[in-house]
């Protein structure tokens, strides 16, 4: 004999099903925003994001800086310009200049 489900358990079993839809397309979703985190890095890293030429790695002190050899832009990286500050003698103008562009 033929079980015939109740109104609630088709309620469930839809609402169960569509919750693991969502959470697919969720899954899909955030691979698609990893995948395009990953394109993008791999498209500008190391490039100038003012001309987008290749950028050459120097020295400053400890702190190694991203020059471009094309437009002479100087680029520095997450706490690089603390590490400047830190390392320049006190009061010197570069010192000054540079705090000026961290505030
Ligand atoms: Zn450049």
């Amino acid at each position: 004999m033929p079980v015939i489900p109740s109104e609630n358990e088709e309620k469930y079993f839809k609402e169960l099903e569509l919750r693991m839809r969502l959470e697919k397309l969720d899954k899909e979703q955030q691979a698609t925003v990893e995948a395009e985190k990953h394109r993008l890095k791999e498209l500008h890293w190391l490039h100038c994001p003012k001309c987008g030429q290749s950028l050459d790695q120097e020295h400053y002190g400890t702190v190694e800086v991203d020059v471009c050899a094309s437009c002479n832009g100087l680029w520095l990286d997450a706490n690089e310009l603390d590490a400047i500050l830190e390392g320049d003698k006190a009061g010197s103008p570069f010192r000054s200049f540079l705090k000026i562009l961290g505030k």
